[in-house]
């Protein structure tokens, strides 16, 4: 099987499961917005995916992103960053972002505000929001206690529209419990935020029950292209 069949199978067989959960959920699939998750994976990967009709690519490392994005520009596609962002690399990630997931902390509003402003156009963020229990050390994203003032640092930045939440559910935790806490949080983080309706949540294995609860935007990896490489 070439590399574009591959692809096409795996992106065929994610499609389908999104149909499938959205019809569980009596939702519409037009309603998903399918982020297909290139990291470690080289550009051509991301060339075929784009002939496959992927408009919509995530990556978490700044480096590997900004390399990508430039080697695939012109595909017209849009360049989601997912992954724990360092404070100095937060304005160059603006450079070809269309969609920041991962806002996590305060310090990350300055640097990503002062990018935006010098590509000149607004940066759509997603603050990550966390669902680990109260006894973890670290925090996959913001603890829901602080989730209220850091939405106001970005309301308060010129150039960042605050679009909705993200998250990753907890490897000790079955996925549908902790993503109850999502529906939960999000409910009550959007009569605030009535237009930050971006939910952010699932991935190959637990796509499904991200649907459940109200994602619009699943991210997704090994399911469309294969296992990773374990190193790194
Ligand atoms: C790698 C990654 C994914 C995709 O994970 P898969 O299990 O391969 O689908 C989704 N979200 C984030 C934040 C990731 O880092």
């Amino acid at each position: 099987m070439s590399r574009a069949e591959e692809l096409a199978d795996g992106l065929g067989a994610v499609r389908a499961r999104i149909a499938i959960a959205c019809a569980a959920a009596g939702r519409d699939s037009e309603e998903i917005t399918l982020v297909v998750v290139t990291k470690f994976f080289p550009a051509s990967d991301v060339r075929l995916l784009a002939g496959l009709g992927v408009t919509d690519v995530g990556e978490n490392r700044h480096q590997e992103a900004e390399a990508k994005a430039e080697g695939c520009a012109g595909l017209g596609l849009r360049w989601h960053f997912i992954g724990g962002l360092q404070s100095n690399k937060a304005a160059a990630v603006t450079t070809y972002a269309a969609m920041v997931h991962s806002l996590d902390r305060a310090k990350l509003v300055g640097p990503l505000d002062r990018g935006a402003a010098e590509r000149g156009e607004p940066l759509p963020v997603l603050i990550q929001v966390s669902l680990d229990g109260p006894d973890a050390g670290d925090r996959n994203g913001v603890d829901p206690d602080d989730l209220t003032a850091l939405a106001e640092r970005i309301d308060g930045a010129d150039h960042l529209r605050l679009s909705g939440l993200m998250a990753v559910a907890p490897r000790d935790e079955a996925p549908a419990a902790a993503f109850e806490r999502l529906r939960e949080i999000r409910s009550a983080f959007v009569l605030d935020h009535p237009e930050a309706l971006v939910l952010s949540a699932g991935m190959s294995g637990d796509l499904e029950a991200a649907i459940a609860v109200g994602a619009t935007h699943v991210r997704v990896g090994s399911a469309v292209l294969g296992s990773r490489p374990s190193v790194r």
